[in-house]
């Protein structure tokens, strides 16, 4: 299978409940921040995803953030929400999964990872032999570099449909 086609494809993070959970026997959450939990760069977190992450707590399944970006960033957020985090994480490489992966001390593929970016957080799920969900991106940067990367993103993202028969 393709490192660049996600396992699930859901609108945001508040889609995963407790029966999505034990159906892929997923016993550990990596969360992304940017994009995925919060808009690019913002402290802030939606009400949405704060009760999403209430009712996440109270489950049998471990939290954590792994993150692509700085340390300032991402500890007073991730201290925010209460969870544990790895920052400048190298996404697609796997050094952030690997080192969440034993602070979970689950199997890889009892861990799902979710994010919005499939070039780094989707295949670097897949090339540790994690379960990988894409969320869509709370808000579409406008920069050329960054559009040019959505649109090669809808190529997986439009097989990953075909395959699934969504249309
Ligand atoms: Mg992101």
């Amino acid at each position: 299978m393709s490192v660049f086609l996600p396992d699930l494809i859901l609108k945001d993070v508040t889609y995963i409940n407790e029966k999505l959970l034990k159906e892929h026997n997923i016993k550990g959450l990596i969360l992304d921040v940017d994009n995925t939990l919060a808009k690019h760069g913002s402290q802030e977190l939606a009400n949405h995803i704060s009760d999403w992450l209430d009712e996440m707590k109270k489950l049998d399944v471990k939290l954590m953030i792994v993150s692509n970006n700085n340390k300032q960033r991402v500890e007073p957020f991730a201290k925010k929400l209460g969870l544990d985090f790895v920052s400048m994480a190298l996404k697609p490489m796997t050094y952030g999964f690997g080192k969440a992966q034993k602070i979970f001390n689950f199997e890889n593929n009892e861990i799902a990872v979710v994010g919005d970016q499939i070039y780094t957080d989707i295949m670097g799920g897949n090339l540790k032999g994690m379960f990988t969900i894409l969320v869509t991106p709370f808000s579409l940067e406008s920069h050329f570099f960054f559009k040019l990367k959505r649109k090669l993103e809808n190529i997986h993202i439009n097989k990953y449909k075909k395959r699934n028969g969504v249309k």
